[in-house]
């Protein structure tokens, strides 16, 4: 379904705008909401440093939720398989669960390898400007399948899964990510450490305190 369809039939549904605001829930939270978005390829860290992140956002008192694979496939994105057409319908839905998580002034993560750029930039382009920030878990292919985390690579290899990303289906690098995470350069504490970082100077959060 194209997304013009997709506008008009919906075109007689109104929004009701709550007076409980983003700003508000906000000012409460002591931060910002964000989408951080992780894409790369299988076995790039994406989920690790997303559950890492949370992890340390959440003890300093954040509000925050990670969407992966499992937790909306099993749900959410049930009725979906794995052809390209049901993948991008996959990134536009979890797209717009970010974008609620976003209104309720929540720092949302994703781990998904989302290869193609045009899935990324549209889910960009119903984010408001500078709440969506890209990272890029970049990491060499022959890492990721020495890791082989999920012993995907080797049924990728064998013939058993096929379109798999990096061994017969494309990944498509982001251009201009907002961070990226050579994950095969730097340990798990380091990229935690650069996330937080650029989150700070993008203002989500609050400047370290000297004590911190
Ligand atoms: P993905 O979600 O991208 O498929 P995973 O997070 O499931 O990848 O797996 C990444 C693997 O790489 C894990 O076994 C993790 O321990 C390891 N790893 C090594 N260094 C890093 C790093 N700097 N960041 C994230 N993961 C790392």
């Amino acid at each position: 379904m194209s997304d013009k369809e997709r506008e008009q039939k919906s075109s007689n549904v109104v929004w009701h705008h709550a007076t409980v605001t983003r700003q508000r829930r906000e000012k409460q939270n002591s931060h910002k909401g964000a989408v951080i978005w992780i894409t790369g390829l299988s076995g790039a860290g994406k989920s690790t440093i997303a559950h890492a992140v949370e992890e340390r956002l959440h003890s300093m008192g954040c509000r925050t939720f990670v969407l992966d694979g499992d937790n909306v496939r099993h749900g959410l994105c049930s009725d979906l398989g794995f052809s390209d057409e049901d993948r991008s319908e996959n990134l536009r839905r979890i797209g717009e669960v970010c974008k609620l998580f976003l209104e309720a002034g929540v720092i949302s993560l994703t781990a998904f390898i989302s290869p193609f750029r045009k899935d990324r930039e549209r889910v960009r382009s119903i984010i408001p400007h500078g709440d969506f920030v890209e990272i890029y878990a970049r990491c060499p292919l022959e890492v990721c399948e020495q890791r082989d985390v999920k012993g995907l690579y080797k049924r990728a290899r064998a013939g058993e899964i096929k379109q798999f990303t990096g061994i017969d289906s494309p990944y498509e690098e982001p251009v201009n990510p907002e961070l990226i995470l050579d994950t095969h350069l730097h340990t798990l504490d380091e990229c935690v450490d650069q996330v937080i970082e650029m989150l700070r100077m993008r203002a989500v959060l609050a400047p370290a305190c000297p004590t911190d």
